[in-house]
């Protein structure tokens, strides 16, 4: 019975980002003395980190949330907390659509949970805390990881100082706020020393870091310090902004050997004009200049960047521009949003919204286009060598992600051989789909890791 009145159960939804507040808050409930389970069928508090990006996603936190509320009907569950970015964004409006869970509390209060939970487990009140995000980051020793242990994200700050008009972000993740250095490089020591060799730092725009804290762009400087960081070998960045992707920095990737040749910049359009009523900046041809120093800078630098089809007012021509842009671009990775009305946006009310039907086209137009190109850049890495961080086997392949692969966004390398999960290898690529490389392994771990046993000779089939 004391084991279920101290459970806590956590449900996360949504990104990367949500995923790092959620281990936040099993460290700094572990550290008070409860225990975390995510698949619990008895606890004493259930906690529903919920996620408000888009309409889709509004609609699967609040079914989360409606489960957890019926959970505590039945009596397996005592109290349900709400946290995250559909709290902050719907505030009471949540309370409405989803009632009946025990206290709405928005993001930014990882390390508070504490006390949240201990105040729920004591009032009979139902409550909502959704004052705007002041984010107190948690303590760094108490993150409690879930993923692979070789693979970590780092967040590196917090919310958005951009207004893009399509984008609710800012209005429930606040303005930019960076993490302090030193404590991101003690989070990297404290990652690296519990087995992390690969840092994916996230945050909506890692090309503002600094700013508010050292009134300068301090990208380099945090990549040079990371750099340094014993025990990690690839670090890795998302998401750039384009008109900050500045020389400096493009110069630092190149020279620290452990930032990842790889670039994930959602540039959400091409056409200057588009580009105008979505307040973002640049256009085309600037962006093909950009990706021209890359190229040059890191010749094996993987591009990859995502487009919203159909925003207002977007005419054909400047659809075939953006269609023009894709294949003179050449990236190795494109994906695409339908553009979607999300309520508070400008965007929401702007003239000339298009039908669902040629949104839709458009959309299936531009995945058609990419597919060839992603399929060519790939094929292009036939008969080279890459290294691959190995991560797990099936029907007799290593699966694994080279530099071009982010987690959970990119494709994966079939390798031919053995080797243990975790391990970084030499491979040779050997075939090319339109996502995902074949591979042979070449030689041991490229550093650390396990001696691997011997190459098996025969080919088995391919894992389709
Ligand atoms: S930069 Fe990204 S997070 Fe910031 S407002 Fe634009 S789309 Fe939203």
């Amino acid at each position: 019975m004391q084991d279920s009145v101290e459970k806590v159960k956590i449900v996360t939804l949504g990104c990367a980002k949500n995923e790092v507040d959620s281990e936040e808050i099993a460290g700094v409930l572990l550290e008070a003395g409860y225990s975390i389970d995510g698949a619990a069928k008895k606890s004493a508090v259930t906690v529903i980190n919920t996620c408000g990006f888009l309409e889709a996603s509004k609609a699967e936190s609040i079914q989360a949330i409606k489960d957890a509320v019926r959970e505590k009907r039945a009596g397996r569950t005592g109290r349900v907390i709400v946290a995250g970015c559909l709290a902050q964004r719907l505030g009471p409006e949540l309370m409405k659509l989803a009632p009946g869970a025990d206290l709405y509390v928005g993001v930014g209060q990882m390390g508070r949970f504490a006390e949240i939970v201990k105040e729920v487990q004591a009032e009979r009140e139902q409550r909502i805390d959704v004052t705007p995000p002041h984010h107190r980051w948690a303590e760094v020793q108490t993150r409690a990881r879930t993923g692979r242990p070789w693979s970590a994200y780092l967040k590196i700050s917090e919310g958005c100082d951009h207004r893009c008009t399509f984008c609710t972000i800012p209005s429930f993740r606040g303005g930019h706020q960076s993490k302090p250095i030193e404590r991101i490089i003690q989070e990297a020591n404290h990652l690296a020393r519990t087995g992390a060799k690969e840092l994916n730092l996230i945050a909506q725009d890692v090309t503002q870091y600094g700013f508010d804290l050292y009134k300068e762009f301090t990208l380099p400087k945090l990549l040079k310090e990371l750099n340094k960081v014993e025990g990690i070998e690839w670090i890795r960045l998302l998401y750039f902004y384009p008109n900050r992707l500045t020389d400096e920095v493009i110069e630092t990737m190149a020279n620290c050997e452990k930032v990842v040749p790889y670039i994930d910049i959602p540039l959400q359009h091409a056409h200057p004009e588009t580009l105008r009523r979505m307040k973002r900046p640049w256009d085309g041809e600037r962006y093909l200049g950009l990706f021209e120093k890359v190229r040059k800078a890191m010749p094996e630098c993987a591009i990859r960047t995502t487009y919203i089809v159909g925003f207002p007012g977007e005419t054909q021509e400047e659809f075939d521009y953006l269609i023009d842009f894709v294949k003179a671009s050449h990236l190795d990775r494109v994906g695409a949003f339908v553009f979607s009305k999300e309520p508070g946006t400008p965007a929401h009310d702007l003239e000339g919204q298009l039908a669902p039907r040629v949104k839709r086209e458009r959309y299936d137009k531009i995945m058609r286009v990419q597919q060839q190109i992603s399929l060519a850049v790939n094929q292009g890495w036939v008969g080279r060598e890459m290294d691959v961080l190995i991560e797990d086997s099936r029907d007799g392949w290593l699966v694994g992600r080279s530099h071009r692969d982010a987690p959970e966004i990119d494709g994966m390398v079939f390798v031919q051989g053995e080797a243990e999960p975790g391990q970084i290898v030499r491979t040779k690529v050997t075939g090319a789909e339109e996502y995902d490389l074949y591979a042979e392994l070449l030689r041991m771990p490229v550093s650390g890791g396990k001696k691997l046993k011997p190459l098996r000779q025969a080919m088995p089939a391919l894992p389709l």
